[in-house]
């Protein structure tokens, strides 16, 4: 039978501390709960994590822990089949996750192991009450209401979208989880991580992104790092240049790259595609430098700048 409970899978980064993200989902969870009655528990799997454990015990009532040596790397497959079995062991009702890499990879499989239904990427409450979601759909440019008709639910959150919760008044209880999962079909071969000094591309709070009107790879580093640098900004960039390989994929902003929600947001030479737009039209505040004012971008522009980038930018540099 199932429970009513909501079971929050947790994130952690490389140095298993939980993820933001994880932090946006716990607050979807528990505007969850205050509709649907139940616990937000949280789950948490992996090698050694302890320290995770007690950090994200700040945050909900109770906190499972799933750590065993096989579960060192993040396969989605053996971490969906801890989450199902923890899922029916806590009683729960709803499956969270946040929408990012490591969700969308887990939270499907998790669903079809459980046999529930799914909405991903999800960003809000259709009415007052009940379950009903909202998710964008083509590209952000329409929204529409779900429900999940399953008993069972999994769904994914949009961690652009949730205030990452506050701890909550007393530290929750922390309880080992004994898994049995089946010898993995994948297996993990390495973690390349991209050694950056600049903050997280979907953490920062200013975001300077690039696109063609940079004109070639060496102007990339050339005209926007000293910028980025300046205000403490992560770089991002579209994905024209990315296909072109002026800047590795991590970096891409959009419907098919990260969703980022910065107070300040910086698109320099870029001319405001749907696909791109669709990634960055939650920042609080949007700055627009192109030498074509009738471009898309200044749609969405808070503040827009017709001129030369390669002008502009040296300008802004030298005022701030
Ligand atoms: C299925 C699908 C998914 C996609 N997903 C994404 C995605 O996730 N993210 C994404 O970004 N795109 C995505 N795209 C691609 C998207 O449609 C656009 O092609 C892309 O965003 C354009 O990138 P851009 O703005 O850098 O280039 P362009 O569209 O070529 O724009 C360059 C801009 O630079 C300006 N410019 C040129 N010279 C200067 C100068 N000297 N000074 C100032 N301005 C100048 C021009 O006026 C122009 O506006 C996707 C496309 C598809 C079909």
């Amino acid at each position: 039978m199932t429970g009513k409970n909501i079971l929050v899978v947790a994130e952690l980064g490389p140095d298993k501390t939980p993820r933001k993200a994880t932090l946006t989902s716990i607050e979807f969870a528990r505007a969850a709960a205050a509709r649907t009655g139940g616990d937000v528990r949280v789950l948490v799997v992996g090698e050694g994590i302890a320290g995770a454990a007690q950090s994200l015990a700040a945050y909900a009532a109770k906190v499972i822990v799933a750590d065993a040596p096989v579960l060192k790397a993040p396969l989605a497959e053996t971490y969906a089949q801890v989450a199902a079995q923890a899922f029916v062991a806590q009683e729960a009702a709803i499956l969270v996750m946040a929408a990012t890499s490591h969700g969308k990879d887990v939270a499907p499989r998790a669903a079809a192991n459980l046999g529930a239904g799914m909405a991903s990427d999800v960003i809000g409450f259709s009415g007052p009450s009940g379950l009903g979601l909202k998710r964008p759909i083509q590209a952000g440019n329409i929204i529409v209401d779900v429900e999940i008709a399953t008993e069972r639910k999994v769904i994914t959150t949009r961690p652009t979208e949730f205030n990452a919760a506050s701890a909550g008044p007393a530290a929750g209880e922390i309880v080992a989880f004994n898994v049995a999962i089946s010898a993995p079909k994948t297996t993990y071969v390495g973690f390349a991580s991209v050694a950056s000094e600049r903050p997280e591309l979907t953490d920062a709070r200013i975001v300077v992104s690039g696109g063609r009107g940079l004109k070639e790879a060496g102007n990339f580093p050339k005209i926007l790092e000293p910028l980025a640098d300046k205000l403490g900004a992560a770089l991002g960039a579209t994905r024209a240049v990315v296909d072109a390989g002026w800047v590795p994929n991590d970096m891409q902003v959009g419907q098919t790259g990260k969703v980022v929600a910065p107070d300040l947001y910086l698109a320099i030479g870029i001319s405001g595609a749907i696909q791109h737009v669709a990634g960055m039209k939650g920042s609080k505040t949007i700055v627009a430098i192109n030498k074509d004012g009738d471009e898309p971008i200044f749609q969405v522009a808070d503040y827009g700048l017709v001129q030369d980038l390669f002008t502009a930018v040296p300008e802004l540099l030298a005022k701030l």
